[in-house]
Protein backbone atom coordinates (compact mmCIF):
# COMPACT_ATOMS: atom_id res chain seq x y z
CA UNK A 1 0.00 0.00 0.00
CA UNK A 2 1.48 3.64 -0.77
CA UNK A 3 0.29 5.99 1.48
CA UNK A 4 -0.07 8.63 -1.42
CA UNK A 5 -2.89 6.28 -2.92
CA UNK A 6 -4.93 6.66 0.39
CA UNK A 7 -4.64 10.19 0.68
CA UNK A 8 -5.79 10.32 -3.07
CA UNK A 9 -8.38 8.06 -2.57
CA UNK A 10 -9.68 10.20 0.26
CA UNK A 11 -9.21 13.53 -1.49
CA UNK A 12 -11.60 12.66 -4.16
CA UNK A 13 -14.33 11.55 -1.34
CA UNK A 14 -13.52 7.47 -1.59
CA UNK A 15 -14.59 5.50 1.46
CA UNK A 16 -11.69 3.89 3.03
CA UNK A 17 -11.37 0.16 3.76
CA UNK A 18 -10.07 -0.76 7.19
CA UNK A 19 -6.82 -1.89 6.13
CA UNK A 20 -6.00 1.28 4.55
CA UNK A 21 -6.74 3.18 7.51
CA UNK A 22 -4.97 0.30 9.76
CA UNK A 23 -1.88 1.23 7.31
CA UNK A 24 -2.05 4.87 7.98
CA UNK A 25 -2.32 5.07 11.10
CA UNK A 26 0.52 2.50 11.49
CA UNK A 27 2.41 4.51 9.11
CA UNK A 28 1.70 7.61 11.54
CA UNK A 29 3.22 6.26 14.58
CA UNK A 30 6.36 4.41 13.58
CA UNK A 31 6.75 7.82 11.86
CA UNK A 32 7.03 5.54 8.06
CA UNK A 33 4.60 8.20 6.95
CA UNK A 34 6.01 11.69 6.64
CA UNK A 35 4.81 14.65 7.76
CA UNK A 36 3.74 16.02 5.09
CA UNK A 37 1.70 12.92 4.16
CA UNK A 38 0.07 13.24 7.71
CA UNK A 39 -1.16 17.12 7.09
CA UNK A 40 -2.49 16.13 3.61
CA UNK A 41 -4.53 13.29 5.04
CA UNK A 42 -5.66 15.22 7.25
CA UNK A 43 -6.62 18.17 5.08
CA UNK A 44 -8.82 15.42 2.97
CA UNK A 45 -10.21 14.05 5.76
CA UNK A 46 -10.87 17.80 6.72
CA UNK A 47 -12.48 18.56 3.15
CA UNK A 48 -14.27 15.31 2.59
CA UNK A 49 -15.32 13.82 5.72
CA UNK A 50 -15.33 10.43 6.95
CA UNK A 51 -18.19 7.42 7.12
CA UNK A 52 -18.96 6.30 10.89
CA UNK A 53 -17.99 3.10 9.62
CA UNK A 54 -13.99 4.71 8.77
CA UNK A 55 -14.00 6.55 12.13
CA UNK A 56 -14.46 3.95 14.40
CA UNK A 57 -12.12 2.31 12.37
CA UNK A 58 -9.62 5.42 12.36
CA UNK A 59 -10.42 5.55 16.44
CA UNK A 60 -9.40 1.95 17.08
CA UNK A 61 -6.48 1.89 15.02
CA UNK A 62 -5.52 5.22 17.06
CA UNK A 63 -6.28 3.47 20.41
CA UNK A 64 -4.35 0.42 19.24
CA UNK A 65 -1.12 1.97 18.75
CA UNK A 66 -0.09 1.83 22.43
CA UNK A 67 -0.93 -0.02 25.40
CA UNK A 68 -4.45 -0.46 26.16
CA UNK A 69 -5.21 -0.38 29.80
CA UNK A 70 -7.18 -3.96 31.24
CA UNK A 71 -8.68 -3.03 34.81
CA UNK A 72 -9.28 -6.86 34.72
CA UNK A 73 -5.78 -7.65 35.09
CA UNK A 74 -5.61 -5.05 36.77
CA UNK A 75 -7.10 -6.24 40.00
CA UNK A 76 -10.54 -4.15 39.59
CA UNK A 77 -12.68 -7.40 39.27
CA UNK A 78 -15.86 -5.83 40.10
CA UNK A 79 -17.47 -2.80 39.92
CA UNK A 80 -17.73 -0.84 36.48
CA UNK A 81 -14.83 1.40 35.39
CA UNK A 82 -16.67 5.04 33.93
CA UNK A 83 -14.93 8.14 33.07
CA UNK A 84 -15.55 11.63 31.69
CA UNK A 85 -14.19 13.86 29.08
CA UNK A 86 -15.52 17.41 28.38
CA UNK A 87 -14.09 19.40 25.69
CA UNK A 88 -12.99 21.88 27.50
CA UNK A 89 -14.21 25.07 29.00
CA UNK A 90 -13.27 28.09 31.06
CA UNK A 91 -13.55 27.69 35.24
CA UNK A 92 -14.32 24.32 34.21
CA UNK A 93 -13.65 22.43 37.42
CA UNK A 94 -16.24 19.67 37.74
CA UNK A 95 -13.86 16.75 36.92
CA UNK A 96 -12.76 17.33 40.54
CA UNK A 97 -16.08 16.85 42.14
CA UNK A 98 -17.40 14.33 39.50
CA UNK A 99 -14.61 12.01 39.70
CA UNK A 100 -15.25 11.41 43.60
CA UNK A 101 -18.80 11.35 43.58
CA UNK A 102 -19.32 8.52 41.04
CA UNK A 103 -16.79 6.79 43.21
CA UNK A 104 -18.09 7.18 46.22
CA UNK A 105 -21.58 5.54 44.95
CA UNK A 106 -19.56 2.58 43.83
CA UNK A 107 -17.85 2.94 40.58
CA UNK A 108 -13.71 3.10 39.51
CA UNK A 109 -12.74 6.48 37.64
CA UNK A 110 -9.59 6.55 36.31
CA UNK A 111 -9.54 9.80 34.95
CA UNK A 112 -6.49 10.55 33.20
CA UNK A 113 -6.64 14.33 32.52
CA UNK A 114 -4.94 17.04 29.87
CA UNK A 115 -3.19 20.44 30.70
CA UNK A 116 -5.07 23.51 29.75
CA UNK A 117 -4.37 25.36 26.52
CA UNK A 118 -5.12 28.48 24.95
CA UNK A 119 -8.30 30.14 26.97
CA UNK A 120 -9.20 26.62 28.43
CA UNK A 121 -8.19 25.20 31.61
CA UNK A 122 -6.98 21.94 32.45
CA UNK A 123 -7.77 19.14 35.44
CA UNK A 124 -4.40 18.50 35.29
CA UNK A 125 -2.78 21.91 36.14
CA UNK A 126 -5.62 22.58 39.18
CA UNK A 127 -3.68 19.12 40.41
CA UNK A 128 -0.47 20.67 40.25
CA UNK A 129 -1.24 23.77 42.97
CA UNK A 130 -1.56 20.45 45.42
CA UNK A 131 2.00 20.35 47.12
CA UNK A 132 3.26 16.76 46.40
CA UNK A 133 0.51 15.69 44.43
CA UNK A 134 2.09 13.07 41.80
CA UNK A 135 -0.24 13.91 38.53
CA UNK A 136 2.45 11.23 36.76
CA UNK A 137 2.39 8.04 38.60
CA UNK A 138 3.26 4.65 37.00
CA UNK A 139 0.61 2.31 35.99
CA UNK A 140 1.25 0.07 39.51
CA UNK A 141 0.47 3.35 41.63
CA UNK A 142 -2.05 4.40 39.05
CA UNK A 143 -3.97 1.43 39.29
CA UNK A 144 -3.28 0.75 43.24
CA UNK A 145 -5.16 4.20 44.14
CA UNK A 146 -7.85 3.53 41.88
CA UNK A 147 -8.45 0.32 43.25
CA UNK A 148 -7.78 1.43 46.71
CA UNK A 149 -9.85 4.60 46.58
CA UNK A 150 -11.80 4.28 43.57
CA UNK A 151 -10.67 7.69 41.72
CA UNK A 152 -7.35 8.49 40.69
CA UNK A 153 -7.02 12.00 38.80
CA UNK A 154 -3.96 11.67 36.82
CA UNK A 155 -2.38 12.47 33.57
CA UNK A 156 -2.20 11.38 30.26
CA UNK A 157 0.84 8.76 29.85
CA UNK A 158 3.48 8.55 26.52
CA UNK A 159 2.23 5.47 25.79
CA UNK A 160 -1.81 5.21 25.65
CA UNK A 161 -2.59 6.03 22.15
CA UNK A 162 0.77 7.70 20.66
CA UNK A 163 -0.82 7.96 16.88
CA UNK A 164 -2.71 10.78 18.28
CA UNK A 165 0.27 12.73 20.04
CA UNK A 166 1.74 12.75 16.42
CA UNK A 167 -1.57 13.31 14.38
CA UNK A 168 -2.59 16.09 16.92
CA UNK A 169 0.69 18.15 16.57
CA UNK A 170 0.44 18.08 12.87
CA UNK A 171 -3.12 18.87 12.65
CA UNK A 172 -2.71 21.64 15.31
CA UNK A 173 -0.03 23.32 12.40
CA UNK A 174 -1.97 22.89 9.70
CA UNK A 175 -5.44 23.72 10.57
CA UNK A 176 -6.99 20.71 10.67
CA UNK A 177 -8.06 20.26 13.66
CA UNK A 178 -12.12 21.46 13.19
CA UNK A 179 -12.56 18.33 11.59
CA UNK A 180 -15.22 16.09 13.44
CA UNK A 181 -14.09 12.68 12.82
CA UNK A 182 -11.04 13.44 13.14
CA UNK A 183 -11.83 15.21 16.86
CA UNK A 184 -13.87 12.06 17.45
CA UNK A 185 -10.99 10.00 16.94
CA UNK A 186 -8.67 12.05 19.13
CA UNK A 187 -10.88 11.80 21.96
CA UNK A 188 -11.69 9.11 21.36
CA UNK A 189 -8.91 7.00 21.13
CA UNK A 190 -6.82 8.07 24.34
CA UNK A 191 -10.32 7.49 26.19
CA UNK A 192 -10.68 4.01 24.73
CA UNK A 193 -7.18 3.14 25.68
CA UNK A 194 -7.92 3.73 29.28
CA UNK A 195 -10.27 0.67 28.95
CA UNK A 196 -13.55 1.99 30.05
CA UNK A 197 -16.84 0.13 30.56
CA UNK A 198 -18.41 3.53 30.32
CA UNK A 199 -17.96 7.08 28.83
CA UNK A 200 -19.84 9.84 29.51
CA UNK A 201 -18.94 13.24 27.07
CA UNK A 202 -19.69 17.00 28.38
CA UNK A 203 -19.96 18.95 24.60
CA UNK A 204 -19.57 22.24 25.57
CA UNK A 205 -21.05 24.73 23.26
CA UNK A 206 -20.57 28.72 23.50
CA UNK A 207 -18.52 31.83 23.46
CA UNK A 208 -16.01 29.96 25.73
CA UNK A 209 -16.24 26.57 23.96
CA UNK A 210 -14.06 24.78 21.20
CA UNK A 211 -16.87 24.51 19.00
CA UNK A 212 -19.14 27.42 19.37
CA UNK A 213 -22.08 26.66 17.34
CA UNK A 214 -24.79 24.35 19.06
CA UNK A 215 -25.50 22.37 16.07
CA UNK A 216 -21.36 21.60 15.78
CA UNK A 217 -21.39 20.50 19.41
CA UNK A 218 -24.08 18.54 18.97
CA UNK A 219 -23.12 16.67 15.65
CA UNK A 220 -19.83 16.51 17.55
CA UNK A 221 -21.50 14.79 20.53
CA UNK A 222 -23.23 12.55 18.32
CA UNK A 223 -20.54 11.00 16.12
CA UNK A 224 -18.47 10.54 19.49
CA UNK A 225 -21.76 8.22 21.27
CA UNK A 226 -21.87 6.94 17.94
CA UNK A 227 -18.41 5.70 17.40
CA UNK A 228 -17.56 4.60 21.04
CA UNK A 229 -20.25 2.48 21.12
CA UNK A 230 -19.26 0.90 17.89
CA UNK A 231 -16.13 0.09 19.78
CA UNK A 232 -17.75 -1.26 22.96
CA UNK A 233 -17.81 1.28 24.81
CA UNK A 234 -21.25 2.83 25.65
CA UNK A 235 -21.55 6.52 25.92
CA UNK A 236 -23.59 9.13 26.05
CA UNK A 237 -22.88 12.91 25.81
CA UNK A 238 -24.81 15.93 27.40
CA UNK A 239 -24.66 19.43 25.91
CA UNK A 240 -23.66 22.30 28.41
CA UNK A 241 -23.28 25.95 28.19
CA UNK A 242 -20.08 27.80 28.03
CA UNK A 243 -21.74 31.44 27.89
CA UNK A 244 -20.32 32.05 30.69
CA UNK A 245 -17.83 31.34 33.27
CA UNK A 246 -18.48 27.73 35.11
CA UNK A 247 -18.71 28.67 38.41
CA UNK A 248 -17.33 31.90 40.43
CA UNK A 249 -13.88 30.96 39.97
CA UNK A 250 -11.22 30.81 37.28
CA UNK A 251 -7.40 29.59 37.91
CA UNK A 252 -6.15 26.56 38.99
CA UNK A 253 -5.50 27.35 43.26
CA UNK A 254 -8.47 29.37 43.17
CA UNK A 255 -11.07 26.59 41.19
CA UNK A 256 -8.87 23.32 43.32
CA UNK A 257 -10.58 25.64 46.36
CA UNK A 258 -13.75 26.55 44.75
CA UNK A 259 -14.06 22.25 44.31
CA UNK A 260 -13.48 21.90 47.48
CA UNK A 261 -15.80 24.29 49.06
CA UNK A 262 -18.08 22.05 46.67
CA UNK A 263 -17.48 18.82 48.34
CA UNK A 264 -17.47 20.07 52.17
CA UNK A 265 -20.94 22.15 50.93
CA UNK A 266 -19.36 25.57 51.61
CA UNK A 267 -20.51 26.73 48.54
CA UNK A 268 -22.23 25.26 45.44
CA UNK A 269 -22.89 27.34 43.07
CA UNK A 270 -26.11 26.46 40.99
CA UNK A 271 -24.95 26.05 37.45
CA UNK A 272 -21.71 23.61 38.99
CA UNK A 273 -23.96 22.02 41.00
CA UNK A 274 -26.18 21.26 38.11
CA UNK A 275 -23.52 20.14 35.58
CA UNK A 276 -21.40 17.90 37.80
CA UNK A 277 -24.63 16.40 39.37
CA UNK A 278 -26.02 15.54 35.52
CA UNK A 279 -22.76 13.98 34.97
CA UNK A 280 -23.07 11.79 37.60
CA UNK A 281 -25.87 10.47 37.10
CA UNK A 282 -25.33 9.81 33.36
CA UNK A 283 -22.63 7.91 34.75
CA UNK A 284 -24.67 5.97 37.22
CA UNK A 285 -27.01 5.63 35.06
CA UNK A 286 -24.82 4.21 32.32
CA UNK A 287 -22.74 1.56 34.45
CA UNK A 288 -26.01 0.43 35.85
CA UNK A 289 -25.37 1.62 39.49
CA UNK A 290 -28.36 3.68 39.12
CA UNK A 291 -31.55 1.88 37.02
CA UNK A 292 -31.46 5.75 35.39
CA UNK A 293 -30.95 9.09 35.44
CA UNK A 294 -32.96 10.17 38.11
CA UNK A 295 -31.85 7.42 41.00
CA UNK A 296 -28.50 8.73 39.69
CA UNK A 297 -29.43 12.48 40.82
CA UNK A 298 -30.13 11.07 43.62
CA UNK A 299 -27.68 8.64 44.50
CA UNK A 300 -25.17 10.95 43.77
CA UNK A 301 -26.46 14.12 45.44
CA UNK A 302 -26.63 11.52 48.58
CA UNK A 303 -22.76 11.26 48.19
CA UNK A 304 -22.54 14.71 48.05
CA UNK A 305 -24.31 15.87 51.03
CA UNK A 306 -22.94 12.96 53.43
CA UNK A 307 -19.21 14.00 52.86
CA UNK A 308 -18.44 10.39 51.18
CA UNK A 309 -17.20 12.36 48.49
CA UNK A 310 -15.25 14.89 50.26
CA UNK A 311 -13.74 11.76 51.98
CA UNK A 312 -12.41 9.65 48.24
CA UNK A 313 -11.20 13.12 47.02
CA UNK A 314 -8.76 13.56 50.37
CA UNK A 315 -8.18 10.20 50.24
CA UNK A 316 -7.24 10.43 46.43
CA UNK A 317 -4.97 13.45 47.19
CA UNK A 318 -3.17 11.75 50.11
CA UNK A 319 -2.53 8.42 48.18
CA UNK A 320 -1.17 10.59 45.56
CA UNK A 321 1.42 12.36 47.20
CA UNK A 322 -0.61 15.63 48.89
CA UNK A 323 -0.90 16.93 52.21
CA UNK A 324 -3.34 13.88 54.13
CA UNK A 325 -5.33 17.01 55.37
CA UNK A 326 -5.76 18.82 52.58
CA UNK A 327 -9.55 19.19 52.19
CA UNK A 328 -9.55 20.75 56.05
CA UNK A 329 -6.77 22.82 56.10
CA UNK A 330 -6.70 23.84 52.24
CA UNK A 331 -5.71 27.56 53.18
CA UNK A 332 -2.28 26.05 54.78
CA UNK A 333 -1.43 24.91 51.26
CA UNK A 334 -2.36 26.86 48.45
CA UNK A 335 -1.41 30.49 48.16
CA UNK A 336 -2.92 32.71 46.37
CA UNK A 337 -1.38 35.99 44.20
CA UNK A 338 -0.59 38.53 46.84
CA UNK A 339 -2.34 41.56 44.87
CA UNK A 340 -5.99 41.74 45.53
CA UNK A 341 -8.85 43.54 43.57
CA UNK A 342 -12.24 44.23 42.88
CA UNK A 343 -12.27 44.64 39.42
CA UNK A 344 -15.76 46.86 38.86
CA UNK A 345 -18.47 47.60 36.43
CA UNK A 346 -18.45 50.97 34.54
CA UNK A 347 -21.97 51.41 33.93
CA UNK A 348 -25.87 50.29 35.39
CA UNK A 349 -27.36 47.40 33.71
CA UNK A 350 -28.00 43.72 33.49
CA UNK A 351 -25.07 41.55 32.36
CA UNK A 352 -26.45 40.30 29.07
CA UNK A 353 -23.34 38.29 27.86
CA UNK A 354 -19.72 37.30 28.71
CA UNK A 355 -17.35 36.41 26.12
CA UNK A 356 -16.05 33.58 28.26
CA UNK A 357 -12.95 33.04 25.74
CA UNK A 358 -11.86 36.27 26.58
CA UNK A 359 -12.11 35.38 29.95
CA UNK A 360 -9.45 32.36 29.97
CA UNK A 361 -7.19 34.76 27.66
CA UNK A 362 -7.24 36.83 30.74
CA UNK A 363 -6.14 34.50 32.61
CA UNK A 364 -3.12 33.75 30.26
CA UNK A 365 -2.64 37.04 30.24
CA UNK A 366 -1.97 36.71 33.83
CA UNK A 367 0.14 33.54 33.26
CA UNK A 368 -2.24 31.35 35.11
CA UNK A 369 -2.59 29.65 31.52
CA UNK A 370 -0.49 28.63 28.47
CA UNK A 371 0.03 29.36 25.21
CA UNK A 372 2.42 26.84 24.26
CA UNK A 373 2.04 23.37 25.68
CA UNK A 374 5.56 23.23 27.14
CA UNK A 375 4.82 26.30 28.92
CA UNK A 376 5.20 27.08 32.92
CA UNK A 377 2.26 28.42 34.90
CA UNK A 378 1.36 30.23 37.66
CA UNK A 379 -1.20 28.56 39.85
CA UNK A 380 -1.57 31.79 42.10
CA UNK A 381 -3.34 33.55 39.67
CA UNK A 382 -7.15 34.08 38.68
CA UNK A 383 -10.48 35.40 39.36
CA UNK A 384 -13.04 35.12 42.53
CA UNK A 385 -16.51 36.22 42.81
CA UNK A 386 -17.66 36.22 39.05
CA UNK A 387 -20.96 37.52 37.93
CA UNK A 388 -23.47 35.69 36.31
CA UNK A 389 -24.82 36.60 33.04
CA UNK A 390 -28.78 37.74 33.89
CA UNK A 391 -27.16 39.76 37.10
CA UNK A 392 -28.06 43.25 37.83
CA UNK A 393 -24.84 45.41 38.40
CA UNK A 394 -24.68 49.26 38.99
CA UNK A 395 -21.92 50.92 38.34
CA UNK A 396 -18.49 50.41 40.62
CA UNK A 397 -20.14 47.12 41.46
CA UNK A 398 -17.97 44.32 40.92
CA UNK A 399 -17.20 42.16 38.27
CA UNK A 400 -15.27 39.98 40.22
CA UNK A 401 -11.86 39.77 42.25
CA UNK A 402 -8.71 39.58 40.71
CA UNK A 403 -5.74 37.87 42.49
CA UNK A 404 -2.48 39.04 40.12
CA UNK A 405 1.19 39.83 40.97
CA UNK A 406 1.45 43.56 39.78
CA UNK A 407 -0.27 46.53 39.17
CA UNK A 408 0.16 46.08 35.35
CA UNK A 409 -1.03 42.56 35.05
CA UNK A 410 -3.90 43.96 36.68
CA UNK A 411 -4.42 46.59 34.19
CA UNK A 412 -4.53 43.95 31.67
CA UNK A 413 -7.14 41.75 33.01
CA UNK A 414 -8.95 44.38 34.12
CA UNK A 415 -9.19 45.44 30.49
CA UNK A 416 -9.96 42.75 29.04
CA UNK A 417 -12.44 41.56 31.01
CA UNK A 418 -14.52 44.88 30.97
CA UNK A 419 -14.40 44.12 27.10
CA UNK A 420 -15.86 40.18 27.65
CA UNK A 421 -18.40 41.07 29.82
CA UNK A 422 -21.25 42.99 28.02
CA UNK A 423 -23.83 45.59 30.32
CA UNK A 424 -26.72 46.82 29.06
CA UNK A 425 -30.77 46.68 28.95
CA UNK A 426 -32.79 44.28 27.51
CA UNK A 427 -33.02 39.85 28.10
CA UNK A 428 -30.90 37.50 27.83
CA UNK A 429 -30.96 33.82 27.08
CA UNK A 430 -29.89 31.10 29.41
CA UNK A 431 -29.31 27.77 28.04
CA UNK A 432 -27.47 25.87 30.45
CA UNK A 433 -27.78 21.76 29.75
CA UNK A 434 -29.09 21.92 26.79
CA UNK A 435 -29.72 18.31 25.78
CA UNK A 436 -28.55 14.95 25.66
CA UNK A 437 -27.29 12.22 23.24
CA UNK A 438 -28.01 9.03 24.50
N1 LIG B 1 -9.04 17.43 22.00
C1 LIG B 1 -8.39 16.33 21.57
O1 LIG B 1 -7.89 15.54 22.35
N2 LIG B 1 -8.32 16.14 20.25
C2 LIG B 1 -8.86 16.96 19.34
O2 LIG B 1 -8.76 16.71 18.15
C3 LIG B 1 -9.52 18.10 19.80
C4 LIG B 1 -9.60 18.32 21.15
Amino acid sequence: MLPQEIIRRKRQGDVLSEDEIAFFVNGIADFSISEGQVAAFAMAVFFQGMTMDERAALTRNMRDSGTVLDWKKLGLENGPVVDKHSTGGVGDKVSLMLGPIVAACGAYVPMISGRGLGHTGGTLDKFDSIPGYRTAPDLAEFAKVTREVGCAIIGQTADLAPADKRFYGIRDVTATVESIPLITASILSKKLAAGLDALVMDVKFGSGAFMNEYDRARELAESITEVATRNGVPTTALLTDMDQVLGETVGNALEMKEAVDFLTGKNQEQRVYDVTLALAAEMLGLTGIADDVGDGLQKASAALSSGRAAEVFSRMVGALGGPGDFVENIGKYQEAAPMVAEISATKTGRILSMDARKVGLALVALKGGRTRADQEIDHAVGFTDFVRVGQTVSAASPLCVAYTRDENQLRVAEKMLREAIVIGEGEVAQTGTAGAVR
